[in-house]
Order: C-alpha cells, then structure tokens, then sequence
C-alpha cells in the first residue's frame, strides 16, 4: 500500500470525514485490521480564509506548497488538496513537489463521465462557483457542460458554508435552501449537481433528494484509496 498525503484544515470539519472516509475505504478493499497509510498537514483555516478574503493566492500558495513539500518529506506518494477552492493554488502546490497531485476536479469529473452525464450543476464556494480554475477544468478538460446558481442562491450557498458547515454548524433551514437551489439547477437542465465543496456532504446527501449527486469529498477520499491500492 502507497502512502497518501493529505493536506487538512479547509477546514477540519472535511478532513475529518476524508480521514474516515480514506480508512473505511482502505479496509473495505483489503479488509481484516487493514487502515490506510496517511500523512496529514493540517493548515490554520483562519489564516487560509482571511488570505481568500484579501484575494492573496500567492501566499496560500506558497503556504500549501510547504505542506506539500512536507508531505513529501514524511514520505508521502501523492498529495490530495482537501478543499475545492484551494484547488485554485493546485498548479503552485504540484509544482513544489516531484510526488503526483491527485485533483478532485478530475477525480469528479470522471464519476460524472462514468455516469454518462453531460450537464451538471456546481454547488461551492463562490470562487469555485465564479472563477475559471474549477468550472473551466470541468469544461475544457472534461467537455461537461457546468450550471452554477444565479444570484442570490450563489451568496446564500457561500454564506452557508462559511457561516456555519466549516464551523460545524448543521442547519435543517439551510438544507431546505440548498435543496431549492438543487431543484432550480435541475429546473435549468442539470442532470446531476457537484457539491463542490468538501463541507456540503455534512448537509446534503442522497438520502434527501433523488437528484443525482457528486459529493467531491466522497469521489475525492475514494481516488485516494484507488492511488494508495494501485501498483
Ligand atoms: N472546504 C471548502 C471547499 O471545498 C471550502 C473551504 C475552503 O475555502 O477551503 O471549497
């Protein structure tokens, strides 16, 4: 079994479930006692969230690129971003390390692929929903036809994240919002919805709507197992 790096904190409330996630993979493959090898740096998510907010991506950049190189020190085999939006800095963190980066755009897109899907909504953060760096790869890259949100669903679903899912909050009247946005991306053709961010899972799951949905923790963790469990 290879050693997977994962870079946590964005925010701990995913990373929590990556690490189960990751673990219940490994041992439903290889079963008995088995756990996954994993090496973590888990970052301070104040400081991230206040350089998303000054617009700063260099220095979380810079910053993930040292967890990086950390994980490849401790002797990690790949590097998995914990977050949708810091995927943003992931060409930065790939090139500080010689070890493959493993982007949960691409693990994602290929879930959707495997589906047969085409059109697809994108739940996030509002930087992953607005900026190029995650809609464009799903489109130039993987052909796939992205819907987000019109406003003011997209503050609403960016609001709820960051005011109460990465602090742990779990509200049954920001479930029934995120699910009417759901149904109005379905309204506007979306075959299927991406929760593009690794908190919204902890909300939303297909035990409470019949859309198809693409939880990117969930694609993410198990392209990590797939990783650690190839040759
Ligand atoms: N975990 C979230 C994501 O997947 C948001 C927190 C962050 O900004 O990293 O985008």
């Amino acid at each position: 079994m290879r050693t997977i790096g994962l870079i946590g904190g964005m925010s701990w409330e995913s990373s929590a479930e990556y690490y189960r996630l990751i673990n219940q993979g490994v041992a439903r493959e290889l079963g008995g006692h088995s756990s996954a090898r994993l090496v973590m740096v888990s970052v301070d998510f104040a400081e991230i969230e206040s350089l998303q907010v000054a617009g700063d991506w260099d220095t979380a950049a810079a910053m993930l690129a040292d967890a990086a190189r950390s994980l490849e020190a401790a002797g990690a085999g790949c590097v998995v971003i914990g977050t949708n939006t810091m995927h943003l800095v992931a060409d930065q963190v790939q090139t500080a390390v010689a070890i493959p980066l493993l982007h949960i755009a691409d693990a994602t897109a290929a879930a959707i692929e495997r589906d047969g899907r085409g059109v697809i909504g994108l739940l996030g953060t509002r930087f992953t929903m607005e900026m190029d760096f995650y809609r464009g790869r799903l489109a130039n890259k993987h052909g796939l036809n992205v819907i987000v949100p019109d406003e003011p669903d997209r503050t609403t679903v960016h609001d709820v994240i960051y005011d109460e899912l990465v602090l742990g909050e779990v509200k049954d009247t920001s479930r029934q919002e995120y699910l009417a946005v759901i149904d109005r991306l379905v309204a506007r053709g979306a075959e299927g919805v991406i929760l593009g961010c690794t908190e919204i899972g902890l909300l939303v799951d297909a035990s409470v709507t019949d859309v198809p949905l693409y939880d990117t923790t969930r694609i993410h963790a198990e392209a990590a197992v797939t990783w650690a469990l190839g040759s």
